[in-house]
């Protein structure tokens, strides 16, 4: 037999059983046995009858007895067909009576004179003292127990699967692994990575461990090999090497930087200097650009991307900034007109669906989708920038490279306002240069930030309009929903905009969404950056890029339903300008207890932090990557034993990885 083998190759796993093993992802032997315990129960401390009773007087409920089986019979109940089984066990301290409840099978499952282990609670009528066993096992000469007098593990499993029958398949395969009826071939590059124990003794720890020492031991062996079968995936993801692409004439590169930099209205921050001439640099070393430039929301990193996109478009070379939604597509396009205007050679144009191809041009704008649908776009590019990567996009990078129809490899920046901890740039971009844009430009103050409860509603209608009314300041107001839902209670833009037209009658409102036209949605962005109105209810779709510095306050509704990184990018809009700006989340009332204690606890740290980095790591820590970053987007993979927020875990495993690989490992077989 082999690891990758059907699960229906072992003992009682029948097509119906299969079907329900397939529900939990287990097909194979390999995914049996890596399906690991999400906890344990340790019932290894075991009491003799004698003793089980007078720590009982003490107040104890539950314990676990090992006792030979003396009689068990099962009795009617007068009127109907309910059944009880009484009997008796012993061992030598004494003996103690046992019942059951319904279960008649049982006078033949538990066998005359044979020992078995037990657990359950004892109770006590008058003198009398009965056990009630919830679980037992019988005791083997030759065979560990699995269920019972030990630690044993408990699984995430589905209707139909009990837990004894699904640990006894693990038992089963793990002794055919020992018994090396299972062909090891796949496990022995692995065995010489970790040296002191196998992979087979750890898989048996990790499932029925001898101690808490042993286990934790080989939970982290797991771990690290699990971890750095990551670091191969990026490995062999990069290993293909790249010749062509764009080689600038620097001479000519620095003099258009110069006349770029004269342009702009403002002084670049040190931080943005210092990404535009490291970029610079490297095109001077003729290196292809491939790059990761985070910061904050506001940091100002749009404009790094013109200045690159200027320098290549001045050599005749086609650059595209890419966005994620058409209102940013247009803003972005009016400010590089704007920008540019000086210089004739400078063609920028909107990459719509609808002009089919943007030749003339040097500098393409529009959204991502045109990668998509209209692929003959672009097929000429020098220089791609996806901005706003919001979701940061390891497989979007990916798609975007592999589809591209042109012959030449493009120099690449992504750009994301979401900060990224540590631990993930260290793992999933490891061959990818991180820059971060830290220092903010100099008049910025920070973003006052408000928890507002129900109760709190109308007096923070008050404040907004007061606001509004006597600076001449605009609002954005984010709801979670466009419609009213009836499954979801959450607040939506038409909801919000009439309960706002209601109750401030003297403030101008509109209201935007994503399932508008887009020029609808274009013309009312116009509008508010024209200051023509007060107020925009609107949904996420102003979560990325819009920059309208007059809007110095964020009202978000219903808080608690959105991620930490996303409530930071919306608080993000604002705070623009030099002026005072505020944020206020509104939140349903959320009682103190479990995920909504969660939520609450969330909601208490994003108003009390605004660096973005440190509500990032809050946000993985207490979410998980999984949640945070969507695994299917990110490209990260759902990980079982190691953790991503693990530091030390990650640094040793890319030390493993690398010899793994020198030695001509390339995966990890085990979580493959
Ligand atoms: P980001 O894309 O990082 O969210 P933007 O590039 O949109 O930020 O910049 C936010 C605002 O700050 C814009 O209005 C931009 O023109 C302005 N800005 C950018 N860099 C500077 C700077 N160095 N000094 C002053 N204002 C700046
Ligand atoms: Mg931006």
């Amino acid at each position: 037999m082999n690891l990758s083998d059907s699960v229906t190759s072992l003992k009682y796993v029948s097509s119906s059983y299969s079907e329900k093993l397939d529900r939990l992802g287990i097909k194979s032997v390999k995914n049996l046995l890596t399906y690991f315990p999400r906890s344990y129960t340790d019932s290894s401390h075991i009491d003799d009858i004698y003793g089980a009773l007078i720590k009982f007087k003490d107040g104890v409920e539950e314990f676990t007895i090992k006792a030979k089986v003396d009689e068990i019979k099962s009795i009617r109940l007068r009127g109907g067909n309910r059944t009880l089984q009484n009997g008796q066990v012993s061992d030598k301290s004494g003996s103690i009576l046992i019942q059951f409840f319904n279960q008649p099978y049982l006078t033949k499952a538990l066998k005359y004179k044979q020992e078995y282990l037990f657990k359950g609670k004892i109770k006590q009528k008058g003198n009398q003292f009965t056990f009630y066993p919830t679980v037992f096992e019988e005791v083997k000469e030759e065979e560990e127990s699995i269920h019972l007098g030990r630690i044993s593990p408990e699984y995430a499993l589905t209707a139909g699967v009990t837990k004894k029958w699904f640990r006894n398949r693990v038992k089963q395969a793990l002794d055919l692994l020992k018994d090396n009826e299972i062909d090891l071939k796949e496990l022995d590059n692995i065995d010489s990575l970790v040296k002191t124990n196998t992979i087979v003794e750890y898989l048996n720890e990790l499932h029925f461990p001898e101690n808490e020492k042993t286990l934790a031991k080989a939970h982290d062996a797991l771990a690290l090999l699990e971890m750095a079968d990551v670091h191969l995936k990026v490995k062999n993801r990069l290993s293909k090497e790249i010749k062509k692409y764009e080689k600038l004439d620097i001479a000519k590169a620095s003099k258009d930087l110069k006349t770029i930099l004269k342009q702009i209205p403002f002084e670049l921050t040190e931080d943005q200097n210092q990404v535009v001439s490291n970029l610079v640099e490297q095109l001077q070393d003729k290196k292809l650009i491939n790059c990761l430039i985070q910061g904050d929301v506001g940091s100002g990193k749009t404009i790094v991307s013109f200045i690159l996109a200027y320098i290549f478009a001045k050599q005749g070379i086609q650059a595209a900034i890419l966005v994620p939604t058409t209102v940013l597509a247009r803003q972005h396009f009016d400010n590089a007109k704007k920008l540019f205007s000086f210089d004739k050679d400078i063609i920028v144009d909107m990459a719509s669906t609808e002009n089919k191809k943007a030749e003339k041009s040097n500098l393409l704008i529009g959204t991502t989708a045109i990668i998509h649908r209209n692929e003959h776009l672009i097929d000429n590019l020098g220089l791609i920038v996806v901005d706003e990567q919001h979701r940061f996009g390891v497989t979007q990078r990916e798609f975007l490279l592999n589809n591209l129809k042109q012959k030449k490899t493009p120099h690449y920046i992504d750009m994301t306002a979401t900060p990224i901890p540590r631990s993930i740039t260290e793992v999933f971009f490891s061959d990818i240069d991180v820059f971060s844009i830290k220092s903010k430009p100099k008049d910025r103050k920070r973003i006052k930030s408000y928890l507002v409860p129900s109760n709190k509603r109308k007096d923070g209608y008050r404040w907004i309009k007061d606001k509004i009314l006597s600076e001449g300041n605009q609002a954005f107001w984010v709801c979670p929903l466009i419609d009213n839902s009836e499954a979801i209670t959450s607040k939506s833009v038409k909801e919000i905009y009439t309960d706002l037209k209601k109750n401030l009658p003297d403030l101008k409102i509109e209201y935007l969404h994503g399932k508008m036209k887009k020029q609808e949605k274009e013309a009312i962005m116009k509008q508010f950056s024209e200051n023509k109105f007060h107020i925009l209810v609107s949904t996420t779709v102003i979560e990325v890029g819009v920059d309208v510095p007059n809007a110095t306050i964020m009202v978000i509704e219903n808080g608690e339903r959105f991620g930490l990184a996303q409530l930071h990018q919306i608080r993000g809009r604002v705070g623009r300008g030099s002026d005072q700006s505020y944020c206020f989340v509104f939140t349903d009332d959320l009682p103190e207890a479990g995920s909504e204690k969660e939520a609450s606890d969330r909601l208490h740290y994003f108003v009390s932090e605004h660096n973005g980095l440190k509500i990032a790591e809050f946000d993985l820590q207490s979410r998980g990557p999984g949640e945070v970053y969507g695994t299917k987007q990110s490209g990260i993979p759902n990980l079982k034993l190691a953790k991503l927020t693990d530091l030390g875990l990650i640094k040793k495993s890319k030390s493993l990885a690398e010899k793994a690989y020198n030695s001509g490992i390339t995966e990890i077989s085990l979580f493959n």
